[in-house]
């Protein structure tokens, strides 16, 4: 069996919180390592424009994560991409990550894995059902979609889906109430293959012979059923922290999220996290970066006591 890699700093997960750690870490002389179970760039990869991160005025999300994952290359961090973390050790001085790749040594960890998407509570057998219209949108051109949710990323995601050429787009929210910026609410309703739905909900979606055909709608108010075709489904109802890997070890919130200090700290002596997997009211790529700006400097701290 191979020996394990030791570093000063094992960071979990790739997106924006871990891989600011990364740069900090790695200009105060640390040697660290980022363990992705996906590709870098984590939920702003699927974000069409981020109009809100100082530096650029507009900037695709995954344009915004390449430049970021440029500046860990260049600093020479080592980065394991498609990495799959089967079981962590957190207690003791040295930490232990195991991996499909092999064991990871450090005496701290930074905990930085994000949310996921929550899934649409129907059952859902076609890979006709997806979750970023950046990642999956394109085979719709021309096609009609269902989007369901209506917050900011289902409006965004359903401007980009129209930029795409998609025939027809339906965009269905529980609700009595959309919760986008009133900006992008007119945008998306000025097209006029654009229809909005409050207070509906998916009851079901009709697959035939393993194929997405459509989806059957329900008004919550008056139970009334409407089945629409549909080509695909885009789903944004909201995300769920990635916290299972340490649920047993790290003190967590009732929804599953860190209970971090303000320094990052967690309730495990040079375990810290950042990012979008804190229990915190804000999370935005400005709060993730600052996260682990914070939780590396910490590290940083921890490592030259
Ligand atoms: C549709 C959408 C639009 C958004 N638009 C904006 C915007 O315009 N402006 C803005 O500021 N914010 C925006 N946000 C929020 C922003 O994307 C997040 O706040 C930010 O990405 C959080 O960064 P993070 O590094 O904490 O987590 P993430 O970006 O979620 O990264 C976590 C990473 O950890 C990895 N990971 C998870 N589990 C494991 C594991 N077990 N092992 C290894 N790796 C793991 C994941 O694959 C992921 O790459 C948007 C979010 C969404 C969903």
């Amino acid at each position: 069996m191979d020996a394990a890699k030791q570093f000063d700093t094992v960071i979990i997960g790739g997106g924006i919180a871990g891989m600011t750690a990364a740069v900090y870490l790695a200009r105060a002389n640390h040697s660290c390592v980022v363990l992705e179970s996906n590709i870098t760039g984590g939920l702003c990869n699927s974000t069409y424009t981020v109009e809100n991160f100082p530096s650029y005025t507009d900037i695709n999300g995954m344009e915004l994560m390449q430049k970021v994952r440029d500046q860990v290359d260049a600093l020479g961090v080592p980065v394991e991409e498609v990495c799959e973390i089967t079981s962590l050790e957190l207690n003791g001085d040295t930490k232990r990550v195991h991996t499909d790749e092999g064991v990871y040594e450090a005496p701290t960890i930074i905990l930085a894995t994000g949310r996921k998407p929550l899934p649409l509570e129907v059952p859902t057998p076609s890979d006709q059902v997806h979750h970023c219209a950046i990642c999956d949108g394109a085979p719709y051109k021309g096609k009609r979609v269902l989007v369901v949710g209506g917050g900011n990323s289902a409006f965004d995601e359903s401007l980009y889906l129209m930029q795409l050429g998609v025939a027809h787009l339906t965009l269905v929210e529980v609700m009595p109430r959309f919760f986008a910026a009133e900006k992008t609410q007119d945008q998306l309703m000025a097209y006029k293959n654009v229809r909005t739905m409050k207070e509906t909900r998916v009851h079901d979606l009709v697959v035939e012979h393993n194929v997405l055909t459509g989806a059957v709608l329900e008004n919550t108010q008056t139970g009334a059923r409407e089945t629409i075709p549909v080509d695909g489904v885009f789903v944004f109802l909201g995300q769920l922290p990635n916290s299972r890997l340490f649920a047993h070890s790290i003190t967590l919130d009732k929804q599953g999220y860190v209970l971090a200090d303000a320094n990052m700290q967690t309730n495990i002596p040079g375990v810290f996290s950042a990012g979008d997997i804190n229990a915190k009211t804000f999370r935005q790529l400005t709060t993730a970066a600052a996260d682990g700006t914070i939780a590396s400097l910490m590290a940083d701290r921890f490592l030259r006591r």
